[in-house]
């Protein structure tokens, strides 16, 4: 039997990039020890913030929402639960049970949008649609209408922060996607918090410091029931980025660190180019945008899709 190195009971966990093997306990313990770090290292959460957290059904928006939940049991913020239903048949259906189900026993407000209520249509069917338009393909439409439905959901909701299950794999593969495509803007716009001015909800992400695998292992250890189905829909360069900084871990332990830790160091010093520009709002939905459209209404209008509902919270 492999012994945990602190507390000798039988252990679960090697932790390559630190040396040391832990049992359930002791693994649990450090994982929500490096939560609070990033939560405080950051200043993510303040005292009195009504955060959301965003829940897929995932493991990681799980683990983030029970975290979450667990470090408002003794800090003064509140916490709620929000999931957007893009309507992908086979996926997301089975996900929205799981995401009311951890919120309830966490006693948390569950609100639940759908892509059907706002758009009329589900991203199935909007998928569809975009194909025979030859619009975006499934993954930029689904991300670029579910951003915006969630910053409108989380301020109609008066929320201070937006929580996102984002982790140390999905940051460092943004980082080398970034680098790959040239995209410094972007780059420049990655990190631990977005800034969040006017009607921008700012967005939070305290699981960037812990792998994905060790996320996994979390939600198993307090039976979380996440849905580990991938989505149907992804695809991209994003695959290869990921394949590519794996193996480098797996070869290089602490690689995965090293990428995040000098692009935080790096982040003061790049060059942005801030264009002063006017936010105004949405014609359509009134979000905040630099055009008269903003990229969603812009979309949708392009697929010649009408919005149906205009405010989500009643
Ligand atoms: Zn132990
Ligand atoms: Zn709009």
């Amino acid at each position: 039997m492999q012994e945990c190195d602190f507390c000798g009971r039988r252990a679960v966990y090697y932790q390559r990039t630190a040396g040391v093997h832990r049992c359930d306990r002791c693994f649990i313990e450090n994982i929500e020890k490096r939560f609070r770090r990033t939560v405080s290292k950051n200043n993510l959460i303040e005292p009195d913030d009504r955060v959301i957290a965003a829940v897929s059904g995932g493991t990681d928006s799980l683990t983030n929402l029970h975290l979450l939940g667990k470090y408002a049991e003794y800090k003064d913020v509140e916490i709620l639960s929000l999931t957007i239903d893009e309507g992908i048949e086979g996926y997301r259906d089975e996900s929205i049970p799981i995401a009311r189900k951890n919120s309830k026993k966490l006693g948390i407000e569950h609100v639940v949008v759908s892509f059907e209520e706002v758009f009329g249509k589900k991203l199935d069917e909007l998928a569809k649609i975009s194909q025979e338009k030859n619009g975006p393909d499934p993954c930029t439409l689904c991300g670029i209408l579910r951003r915006s439905l969630l910053n409108q959901a989380s301020r109609e909701l008066k929320a201070d922060k937006l929580a996102t299950g984002h982790n140390l794999d999905d940051e460092t593969q943004t980082i080398i996607l970034n680098y790959v495509r040239g995209d410094i803007a972007r780059l420049s716009r990655l990190g631990a918090k977005s800034k969040g001015k006017e009607r921008f909800v700012p967005r939070i992400k305290p699981l960037r410091e812990i792998k994905e695998k060790e996320i996994a292992i979390y939600a198993m250890l307090n039976d979380l029931g996440a849905h580990v189905d991938n989505c149907p829909y992804v695809g991209g360069m994003r695959s290869e980025v990921r394949e590519f900084v794996n193996k480098m871990e797996k070869n290089h332990p602490t690689t995965k660190f090293k990428i995040l830790r000098m692009f935080d160091k790096l982040k003061p010093h790049i060059p942005v180019e801030e264009e002063e520009f006017d936010l105004k709002n949405c014609k359509i939905c009134g979000e905040p945008s630099t055009k008269k459209l903003c990229r969603s209404c812009e979309l949708l209008k392009s697929l010649e899709i009408e919005r149906k509902e205009k405010t989500l919270i009643s």
